[in-house]
């Protein structure tokens, strides 16, 4: 009986061994293709990966240049930027050393010389209306025109307005005189273009105190009032318009031939210009002006310094010209 039951259970047992064979290599076959399907998704994924790896390595790189190439430009420019500072520090340097050895003295350069006839038209117009506050002035003394003050404080409104005008014409026209001097050749032309201030003065003036005078409708004390006023203007404005540093033509054409294409310096005091500007004459002027000798005498610095012309007579030919006759 046991025998049996063993037989039978072992029969199962094949049976069943034989029944799971199918299933095991289904198994097998299975548990493969999951395998292969595994290595390959894994493949893939690992050459996607490493595309991915490899572009961003290229892009990396790529951006690595771009930065390594900005950052070389600016370090270039950096270095242009360190050169350039440099190079401003050095010429401060110099500059400050410059003043420092000029004994901290400013030297300007002179402005340019002007228009001469720009500077007549409005010395002329100037004139003009001097005369018209003169006429006015006439008309009150005369009661023809009548204003809302005392006779006396109407004329030495106008005196003083006339005054005004008149002064700042002759000096526009002694400027121009020395901007385009009259040459000495036409003595009458020359004698006028540097006595006109004086003429202008009277032409100014004498008029109204002659009118004044004779004025016969006027109180003794307003004539006596506004005949000292005029006379007073009188002598202000020919004082101020004489021209005491006169330069001729002939004058200023040899100075410039003498010393064409020199610097030469001067001072706001006096009416001599230097070759040096160190000369002695200078040391106590604390500012100095340079330019041509053109620019000098437009500045009304008409003749050369003795102490320069002691010491510069061998270098340039006939310097000794220029000294002659200055007012100083
Ligand atoms: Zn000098």
């Amino acid at each position: 009986m046991a025998e049996e039951v063993k037989k039978t259970i072992t029969k199962a047992s094949d049976t069943a061994k034989k029944a799971a064979e199918p299933a095991k290599k289904t198994v097998t076959k299975a548990a493969e293709g999951t395998k292969k399907t595994v290595q390959a998704a894994s493949d893939g994924a690992k050459k996607t990966v490493r595309a991915a790896a490899d572009k961003t390595k290229s892009a990396a790189g790529a951006a690595a240049d771009t930065a390594k190439k900005t950052v070389k430009r600016a370090s270039d420019a950096v270095d242009t930027a360190e050169e350039k500072v440099t190079e401003a520090a050095a010429e401060v340097k110099d500059t400050a050393k410059e003043k420092v050895s000029q004994g901290q003295r400013k030297i300007k350069e002179a402005k340019p010389t002007g228009n001469a006839t720009l500077l007549r038209i409005f010395a002329v117009i100037c004139w003009v209306l001097a005369l018209a506050a003169e006429v006015m002035a006439i008309l009150v003394i005369v009661e023809r025109i009548e204003l809302p003050m005392p006779i006396i404080w109407g004329v030495i409104i106008f005196l003083v307005v006339d005054l005004i005008f008149c002064v700042v014409a002759s000096q526009l026209w002694k400027k121009a005189n020395h901007i385009d001097p009259a040459s000495e050749k036409n003595p009458l032309k020359f004698w006028l273009w540097n006595n006109i201030g004086v003429i202008m003065a009277a032409v100014c003036f004498l008029p109204f105190i002659i009118i004044t005078l004779t004025n016969k409708r006027a109180d003794a004390k307003t004539k006596l009032i506004a005949t000292l006023a005029a006379v007073g203007c009188m002598a202000i404005a020919g004082l101020t318009g004489y021209d005491w540093n006169p330069v001729s033509q002939e004058q200023k054409a040899s100075a410039e031939h003498v010393l064409e294409g020199v610097d030469v310096y001067w001072s706001n005091y006096g009416h001599r210009y230097h070759l040096d500007e160190n000369c002695s004459s200078l040391s106590r002027s604390a500012a100095l002006t340079y330019g041509d000798v053109d620019q000098a005498i437009a500045a009304n610095k008409t003749h050369l310094c003795k102490f320069c012309f002691n010491n510069h007579a061998e270098e340039y030919e006939g310097l000794e010209k220029l000294i002659a006759g200055a007012s100083e």
